[in-house]
């Protein structure tokens, strides 16, 4: 069988056997063979250069890994999902991480009216029907969070779940719905009856939650949570909050933003150490300055300003940041020590288990998709190949 493509020449990053165990750090002296843009060999380089290729990928060092798949992407590119919540925003914003390695990405629409969120599922949905592979699905910020913990989402758009809502929320139907509830806000039932919708997932955030309504959720579908320590309940002497919950259960699924100033070193450390890198996925919450060279941008009519790698307002309220997910990467590794194998994997294969995609992305597999890019030993983007 002559394969289309072999890469060699650089480390590669591969996965452990088993979904859900710690991958190891990139090895030397691989190569990967692809055939019809499926993985269909990875062995020793003599072994998959015998079989012989139509096209022969010499690398000169670096790592080849798995395209970086970001589940909270609200901008880039000099636009912002919410302000036109249509296909070539989509695209857009899609292009301008691709140039920090990220292939994939959920379009992110933050709290705004319920029109807005079914104009956005319409434009998701046109972008994977034209054969988009980068959009995977999307992301429902709000608006059915916490006033307690906004951020600086907008109030007035908050909501609580009923019937009409539900199949709102739910109407993509053929990719997946992150959807980021504050679970104790709501009646059980409608959590329940929106987390057993087909493609939805449910994560907490915004919340201002204890344990206890943690659990009554987790036990019935909420399998996630957004942006672990930004805008949620801490961990407290006789309340665990959310915080708390995630750490001790360990079985959430957490999305952290690892720009430095969002959480401090020590706690991503400390999520790292309990959850390990099958429970934490990086996500940038990127705003619109990524792939620009803008310091500011508007947001709910209020001029926000970039500054170290994050954006604020006027207050100095958080406004997402100005991160891309190779930077993730890199801090994770440079900064806070974590083994670049499962920097990787908290990019790659753990955000692809969240949305039930592994069986297709996020990882050097057999049969997965041939999804792979090009990092040099600083873990700066390359391209993709
Ligand atoms: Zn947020």
């Amino acid at each position: 069988m002559m394969l289309d493509k072999i890469i060699y020449g650089a480390k590669i990053a591969l996965p452990a056997d088993d979904f859900g165990a710690a991958w190891a750090n990139p090895i030397d002296g691989m190569a990967i063979g692809i055939k019809d843009n499926k993985i269909v060999k990875i062995a020793a380089q003599n072994e998959v250069l015998e079989i012989g290729a139509k096209e022969i990928v010499k690398l000169d060092g670096g790592i080849v890994a798995p395209g970086f798949i970001d589940t909270q992407v609200n901008g880039g590119g000099g636009v912002l999902f919410n302000d036109a919540p249509n296909e070539e925003t989509i695209l857009q914003i899609l292009n301008a991480h691709k140039k920090f390695g990220t292939t994939a990405i959920l379009p992110t629409l933050i709290s705004d009216d319920l029109e807005k969120t079914t104009l956005a599922i319409n434009a998701v949905k046109k972008a994977i029907q034209n054969g988009e592979s980068g959009i995977l699905g999307i992301h429902l910020e709000g608006p059915f969070i916490s006033p307690l913990k906004k951020g600086i989402h907008d109030e007035s758009k908050f909501k609580i779940l009923d019937n009409e809502s539900i199949e709102i929320l739910s109407a993509l139907e053929i990719a997946p719905t992150l959807i980021t509830i504050a679970p104790e806000r709501h009646d059980i039932k409608d959590i329940e009856k929106l987390a057993n919708k087909p493609w939805t997932i449910l994560a907490a955030g915004h919340t201002n939650a204890t344990s206890e309504d943690m659990m009554k959720a987790n036990e019935i579908g909420l399998c996630g949570l957004t942006h672990l320590y930004n805008a949620m309940s801490q961990i407290s002497a006789r309340e665990p909050g959310v915080v708390g919950y995630a750490l001790e259960k360990r079985n959430l699924i957490c999305g952290l933003i690892v720009d430095m100033v969002h959480v401090h070193p020590q706690n991503i450390r400390l999520a790292f150490d309990v959850l390990g890198a099958c429970n934490l996925m990086l996500v940038t919450d990127a705003m619109n300055p990524v792939g620009t060279d803008d310091d500011c941008f508007m947001l709910y009519g209020k001029k926000i300003f970039v500054r170290d790698g994050s954006c604020f307002d006027d207050n100095g309220t958080l406004a997402g940041s100005a991160l891309d997910m190779a930077s993730a990467v890199r801090n994770s590794h440079f900064k806070v020590g974590i083994p670049l194998g499962q920097c990787l994997q908290m990019a790659s294969e753990t955000p692809a288990r969240f949305l039930n995609l592994h069986d297709k992305i996020g990882s050097i597999r057999i049969g997965n998709n041939a999804d792979l890019i090009h990092l040099d030993d600083e873990l700066y983007f390359q391209n993709a190949i």
